[in-house]
């Protein structure tokens, strides 16, 4: 814990001293204060053994709450956390997870090309290069590619300061390379993490996002008519949405789960007035460095651009 302190420490001057956008950066308050409370009731432990019961007590209860904080996906107790758009922020992210799949990406990139839509695609490096022309051509057509691990471990949130970095860091590589520019977002896989990920996180340059609903389309149990309930109940500018274009559910006659959601998605977007832009457009300030993206700068260029880009790709 000492040492993983000592990690972030070294992470916030560096940052500052490099990147002066992230000065302002919130350090993990939460991690120097359980670092604190650890040593505080080692020194009571020390000075008084028989408190050695409230103390381990203290340390416990830390213990759980820190816990409690990495498996709740919106939480912000751990460091910042994207669960939707600014207020006054036009549009609503789509976002597709564990992707790229061949079946299932390229018919969710021409949903959107038919919407004029576009949305934010977390991938997972591993199957990134698998199918490295199905990121290009998320990229191509306009679309954000962002960071989702680069194997998915279902243990991800267990995994110690080396494995976070090389799941974080071998996954921004491929897809920086595959995508023509780095990574913006991170989200971590099930939206579970420890308090180290902050850290890794500030190294790489990654802003953490999660969701503002989700369609729990991964799980094999999922309905498309529930899923849609879920995503479209109280639907508004702002939102970000979770969807999966891989690792997806099928419905009985094995149509993904997603491709059933997606179009009348779109249509309510579309009542509503309402359309779908990637992180990439909707927030032009880097989550990490405080530069502006040129995608953003010119949203409607850039859709434009998608649009010609989306008639030309192969699909
Ligand atoms: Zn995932």
């Amino acid at each position: 814990m000492v040492a993983a302190w000592r990690d972030a420490c070294a992470v916030r001057r560096r940052l500052a001293g490099g990147a002066p956008a992230l000065e302002h950066r919130r350090v993990n308050r939460v991690l120097a204060a359980s670092v604190g409370l650890h040593a505080a009731c080692l020194a009571t432990v020390l000075a008084a053994p028989r408190r050695w019961r409230p103390a381990l007590a203290a340390v416990a209860v830390n213990q759980a709450v820190l816990t409690g904080a990495g498996l709740w996906p919106r939480s912000r107790l751990l460091g910042p956390n994207l669960t939707r758009l600014p207020a006054a922020t036009p549009g609503i992210v789509l976002s597709f997870d564990d992707g790229p799949d061949p079946e299932v990406t390229p018919r969710v990139l021409d949903l959107l090309d038919d919407a004029g839509a576009t949305a934010s695609f977390f991938c997972i490096g591993q199957r990134a290069r698998a199918f490295p022309a199905l990121v290009r051509d998320i990229a191509r057509r306009g679309h954000s590619v962002e960071n989702h691990t680069d194997h998915h471990y279902r243990h991800f949130a267990a995994l110690g300061l080396p494995g976070l970095r090389r799941e974080v860091r071998q996954a921004q590589a491929v897809l920086a390379d595959l995508a023509g520019r780095p990574p913006r977002w991170f989200r971590a896989p099930m939206g579970l993490r420890n308090p180290l990920l902050q850290t890794v996180l500030d190294e790489a340059g990654l802003g953490l996002a999660s969701w503002t609903r989700r369609a729990l389309d991964g799980a094999r149990s999922c309905h498309a008519e529930a899923a849609l309930r879920r995503l479209a109940t109280g639907l508004a500018a702002g939102d970000v949405l979770l969807l999966h274009d891989g690792n997806c559910a099928h419905d009985a006659d094995g149509v993904p789960a997603v491709l059933e959601i997606l179009p009348p998605l779109l249509q309510r977007m579309r009542a509503l007035g309402l359309s779908g832009v990637s992180l990439e457009m909707a927030l032009p300030v880097h989550p990490a460095t405080g530069s502006r993206s040129a995608a953003a700068a010119a949203p409607a260029d850039a859709a434009a651009g998608r649009s010609r880009r989306g008639a030309g790709a192969s699909r």
